[in-house]
């Protein structure tokens, strides 16, 4: 009908625009049309008004500066590749999480799920307390995330920053993972790399992977957290020791 074929013509030239835009040559090839699709849906439900530049381009997602709210709203926009050629890793990290079950097992379901589990993990996170940029929206493949810093001046990671007091900013950490601990997650790939600063303050980020406690690899992947973080923490200086760290963080 009449709607729907202008909503395709409205479809078509925002996808000309995203696709013309300059900021936007970089990897968007990789774009498939499902995926302008998708971000097209959260433009008209008003999440996204602009795409900036990309801030970081990974293995699996990118991730891109955009505007919210006509511009009065900076936010972070991660776009998983459908084709991620990990999505083998990524079922075993599904499988196991009473929230999948029963997920079909091929790339394209293994993606979409993995994007909601990222959106789910920061919305449990964040209720149990834990600082992590605020979960605006999913659609498919593609996660909308309050921006930690600002436009072209992204927070920093733990592993790019001075640290004036790194054994406060331990003390945090450690209570960030206990907190998401008792709220049933372990992170699975925490490290300096993962761990923005903004405003003073330490911001959990990148929970795609994080899995329930009752994954059965989830307690392998709380000890390494616990590595990857003491070992951080004991090159600036803090007296940590990763079983410690475990003990606090397991503390019942
Ligand atoms: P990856 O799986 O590619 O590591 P991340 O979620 O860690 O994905 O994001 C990659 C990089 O993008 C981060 O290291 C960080 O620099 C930046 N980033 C991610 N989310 C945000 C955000 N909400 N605000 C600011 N920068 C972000
Ligand atoms: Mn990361």
């Amino acid at each position: 009908d009449r709607i729907a074929r202008k909503r395709d013509r409205e479809f078509s030239e925002f996808r000309k625009r995203l696709k013309d835009a300059d900021q936007l040559k970089l990897d968007d090839s990789a774009f498939d049309d499902a995926t302008y699709a998708a971000i097209y849906k959260l433009v008209q439900d008003g999440h996204v008004s602009a795409i900036g530049r990309p801030i970081s381009t990974g293995k699996e997602a990118n991730v891109y500066e955009a505007a919210a709210d006509g511009g009065e709203r900076d936010v972070a926009m991660k776009v998983y590749r459908v084709n991620a050629s990990s999505f083998r890793q990524m079922r075993d990290y599904l499988e196991g999480d009473p929230r999948f079950e029963g997920l079909r097992g091929d790339k394209k379901a293994v993606v979409l799920a993995w994007t909601r589990k990222e959106y789910a993990n920061l919305k449990r996170a964040q209720d149990a307390g834990v600082p992590v940029p605020d979960p605006i929206a999913v659609q498919r493949n593609v996660l909308v995330m309050e921006l930690l810093g600002e436009e072209d001046d992204a927070a920093p990671t733990l592993h790019d920053v001075h640290l004036e007091n790194p054994e406060t900013a331990y003390e945090n950490v450690r209570e960030y993972m206990r907190r998401l601990f008792r709220a049933g997650l372990v992170h699975g790939d925490l490290s300096e790399y993962n761990l923005l600063v903004w405003e003073g303050e330490i911001f959990v980020i990148d929970v795609g992977q994080a899995v329930t406690v009752h994954h059965g690899n989830a307690d392998d992947f709380l000890e390494r957290d616990c590595r990857n973080v003491a070992n951080f923490f004991a090159r600036q200086g803090v007296d940590v020791d990763a079983d410690d760290l475990y003990d606090y963080v397991t503390e019942p």
